[in-house]
């Protein structure tokens, strides 16, 4: 498969071209539309934000959706050390998480004195909801282009679930752990209110999964009616594009509040084992890795070196393809007759 050689973009992902000296166009229009590093207008903004929250003066500034993993980790951490922020971490425990990771959030919030509170939803939901969202197209190939089906829903249950903490707990803000690699295309991704999308619409994306599921589904994935008119919303924020992103620095920091990278996880993982079912079954169905534009943006911004790259898309011991096999019997067998809870 021809990838592109500047980025890693392979030639099957949908929409690009690759011309003939090998550069894909989105290298190609990168170079001239995008001005390197984060905006002073998104840092304005943030810190304004920020400000706002505290002078409000709640029990917690912020919900930080907070997955064990490295990015939301750090997150703590510099919220906590560098903005002084009252934090809320919460946990969406998907039935997943790495053992290790289990590890790492105690000793991150134990470090960093911060409460930390672990939501589980009902697992025969969230088991089928991870199937169904693997096994056909359940959502446009506009978000598809970006992760896996599986992926996509297991981070609307999160954000969800940290709407409701949020509102239920009168917390200004929620804030989220994304990496420059996964914001999509524009700043209004940074920073935005989740109530702005009509109500149908929104449940327009999700029927497909509802369908295949059943329409309970639709209280994980989104919000009610009733829940998105409350006022003030909370506001959602990714913080670690804005205030810059180092890898070798997010380590170094991680060492000292005791988090070790977990290694009963796939490459592209630091704290969930279902992500590798998502990947292979993302493959199966698009023909590209669900990495593939996050890392390909990484090294367009310089983050990241096209070889560090191809490490984390190429599998070529087997390790994903063992883990996925191993969670989709897990979910087969837990979806079976005999293991499914009843009702
Ligand atoms: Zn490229």
């Amino acid at each position: 498969m021809r990838r592109c050689n500047v980025c890693v973009l392979p030639e099957t992902f949908p929409g690009i071209t690759i011309d003939q000296d090998g550069v894909c166009s989105l290298c190609r229009d990168f170079s001239a539309a995008e001005p390197p590093g984060p905006s002073a207008r998104l840092t304005e903004a943030l810190s304004n934000i920020i400000a706002d929250a505290k002078r409000q003066n709640h029990r917690y500034d912020a919900v930080v959706a907070f997955s064990g993993g490295k990015d939301s980790s750090y997150l703590l951490h510099l919220l906590a050390s560098r903005f002084g922020l009252r934090l809320l971490a919460v946990t969406f425990d998907n039935g997943f998480i790495s053992a290790a990771c289990l590890t790492n959030m105690r000793n991150v919030v134990s470090a960093l004195a911060i409460d930390h509170i672990i939501v589980r939803h009902r697992q025969d939901h969230m088991n089928a909801l991870f199937l169904e969202s693997a096994l056909a197209r359940v959502y446009p190939d506009h978000l598809t282009k970006f992760g896996s089906s599986v992926c996509i829903s297991c981070i609307r249950v999160v954000i969800t679930t940290m709407l409701r903490v949020a509102i239920e707990k009168n917390v200004p803000l929620v804030m989220l752990g994304n990496t420059p690699g996964q914001v999509l295309a524009s700043d209004q991704e940074l920073i935005f209110k989740d109530n702005v999308i009509p109500h149908p619409l929104r449940r327009q994306l999700f029927a497909r999964l509802a369908e295949r599921t059943g329409s309970w589904a639709y209280d994980y994935l989104m919000l009610s009616a009733d829940e998105y008119k409350t006022r003030p919303f909370p506001t959602i924020v990714s913080p670690l594009p804005i205030v810059g992103y180092d890898e070798d620095e997010i380590y170094r920091v991680l060492a000292e509040l005791g988090w070790s990278k977990p290694t009963d996880v796939d490459p592209s993982s630091t704290n969930c084992r279902l992500n590798a079912f998502g990947i292979v079954r993302h493959k199966n169905l698009y023909q590209f890795h669900p990495y593939d534009y996050e890392m390909s943006r990484l090294v367009r911004l310089g983050i990241l070196s096209r070889e560090a790259a191809l490490n984390k898309l190429n599998d070529p011991s087997g390790t994903v393809i063992d883990l996925a096999s191993e969670i989709e019997r897990d979910l087969l067998c837990r979806s079976c007759d005999n293991c499914r809870p009843r009702a």
